[in-house]
């Protein structure tokens, strides 16, 4: 079988005869010229003849085809292969006699044409150099493999590039939420048309992203859920997921249009963090998307990526939280409370909605820490924050000032509120001692509230006034509510104790 290629480029063409040659045509030749091969195998490859400017007129074997006159009329440049004989050669020496000369003939082949053949066709001329045939085949074969390479080439820049995308979009991303949002945008170029979900069934149980190019027909949620669990048993998680939290999407907005999924394969990698898994990033391809392992390997790249994002997420929520909230109790720390507490009185000053601040100190409690422990002291530190965020409103901000003092910042709260709401919340920790270790310890508070608003709202000075109606409940006799008087300070704040640490 014999393979020929074709080379085109500006100064010559070049016929690789795989088997045994490559013929070289001079340039003067190339242009608009109609090249017949002769004698050449029908299994001819030809490369790159899309570039080709001349008509190339292919012959099929010699012995048994036909040499037509038309052919040899219509050619402007004619190569024999005389490979197997002269026949051929013959043959078109017979009809190049009748139908007049072609402006160049070539003949390819080892051996020297007969001196017959040469007078009766005086312009001859031998176009090959034999060369080696493995040398040829590697040759060919080689620029398949660029071929292939090329495409394969082309795959890759694409893949890339899409991973770029996606990876230099994660990388701006701030919450979970935006993972979601980063995947929409940069998704669709390389999973175009299809259904692509990020999962993360924690708390929230929620489906974070959902992409489909498709049309949307009926949601077929049973389907999905039996692939996903098939998915995630394959993953062999140790999570415990509620799967019908799939069915919730139902009722969810996406109803009203009707989501099929209707894959016929998925993949699922998982979103883990060291060996837990955390959720998982699903493909239900279009049906027509063949998944190569090009397709496979850059979707569990953005998996890995997605991981190793959500890990950071994690620190850094971590990190933030640790800065800003109280290590024993988990409320909010100082700062975060004062911070907080001069936003709101910003807010008042502007609005003149008015701000109230309840300040909270246990009653003895060092003799707490002295019946009981210290290790009961803290969990009745706990208690206390649970407690005192059980009761506050969302709205509301409960911090540990430190030690055993607490500070709440009502919102939007007259004095009268703040009264009622710190004698409840006396009343809560008075009435049920705090269980520790098989132990009751009976918990009181005194405390302390102050209202401001409008220019009178100042952090600092509503601060002091709570403060001093704290001490005042203190020599009230302890477990009792003060309310500061409405009546300002005009020379300042007055500093506590808690405002000089
Ligand atoms: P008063 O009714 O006057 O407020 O008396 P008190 O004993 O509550 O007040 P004092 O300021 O004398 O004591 C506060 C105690 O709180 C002393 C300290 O050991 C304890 N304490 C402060 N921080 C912590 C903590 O994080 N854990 C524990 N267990 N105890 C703490
Ligand atoms: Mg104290
Ligand atoms: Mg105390």
């Amino acid at each position: 079988m014999c393979k020929v290629g074709i080379f085109l480029s500006s100064w010559r063409i070049e016929i690789v005869v795989c088997q045994l040659y490559t013929v070289t045509v001079p340039s003067s030749a190339k242009k608009n010229k109609r090249i017949l091969l002769a004698g050449l195998s029908p299994t001819m490859v030809f490369l790159f003849r899309e570039n080709c400017d001349s008509e190339i007129l292919l012959m099929t074997v010699a012995k048994d085809d036909t040499l037509t006159n038309e052919m040899v009329a219509q050619s402007d440049i004619v190569i024999i292969n005389l490979e197997e004989g002269e026949y051929l050669a013959n043959r078109f020496a017979n009809i190049y006699a009748d139908v007049g000369a072609p402006q160049v003939i070539f003949f390819i082949g080892e051996a020297e044409p007969s001196v017959a053949l040469r007078a009766r066709m005086p312009g001859l001329k031998r176009l090959a150099t034999p060369i080696n045939f493995i040398y040829l085949q590697g040759v060919l074969d080689s620029i398949q493999i660029d071929k292939a390479r090329l495409l394969r080439f082309d795959e890759e820049q694409n893949r890339l590039r899409a991973l770029y995308e996606i990876s230099s979009s994660l990388l701006k991303v701030t919450d979970r939420l935006q993972i979601a949002a980063a995947l929409e945008a940069s998704l669709p170029h390389l999973l175009d048309g299809s259904t692509v979900l990020l999962v993360f069934p924690g708390a929230a149980k929620q489906i974070l992203f959902m992409h489909s190019c498709e049309p949307i027909g009926p949601l077929r949620v049973e389907a999905l859920t039996i692939h996903l669990r098939d998915a995630w048993s394959v993953l062999r998680s140790d999570m415990n997921i509620d799967w019908n939290f799939l069915q919730a999407i139902r009722s969810g907005p996406d109803t009203e249009r009707d989501l099929q999924l209707k894959a016929s394969s998925f993949m699922t990698t998982p979103i883990s963090r060291g060996n837990r898994t955390e959720g998982f990033l699903t493909v239900l391809p279009r049906v027509d998307v063949h998944l190569n392992e090009t397709f496979l390997q850059t979707f569990f790249v953005i998996g890995d990526l997605i991981s190793v994002l959500v890990q950071n997420l994690e620190l850094k929520e971590e990190l933030q939280r640790r800065a800003t909230h109280d290590g024993l109790t988990g409320l909010c720390n100082r700062q975060t409370l004062m911070e907080a507490l001069e936003k709101e009185c910003r807010r008042s000053q502007r609005y003149r909605q008015p701000v109230c601040v309840v300040m909270l100190d246990l009653d003895q409690f060092k003799s707490v820490n002295d019946r009981y422990g210290h290790q009961a002291g803290d969990e009745v530190l706990r208690e206390v924050s649970r407690r005192l965020q059980e009761s506050v409103r969302e709205i509301d901000i409960a911090g540990r000032a430190g030690g055993e003092e607490f500070v709440c910042v009502l919102v939007n709260t007259k004095m009268d509120g703040g009264r009622i709401w710190a004698e409840r919340f006396r009343e809560i920790l008075a009435a049920r001692p705090v269980q520790y270790d098989g132990r009751e310890i009976p918990v009181t508070a005194s405390l302390g509230v102050a209202v401001a608003a409008g220019e009178d709202a100042i952090a600092d000075l509503l601060i002091g006034r709570a403060d001093t109606a704290l001490y005042d409940a203190k020599h009230g006799g302890r477990n009792g509510v003060v309310c500061a008087s409405e009546e300002i300070n005009t020379y300042g704040p007055i500093k506590s104790s808690w405002m000089m640490e």
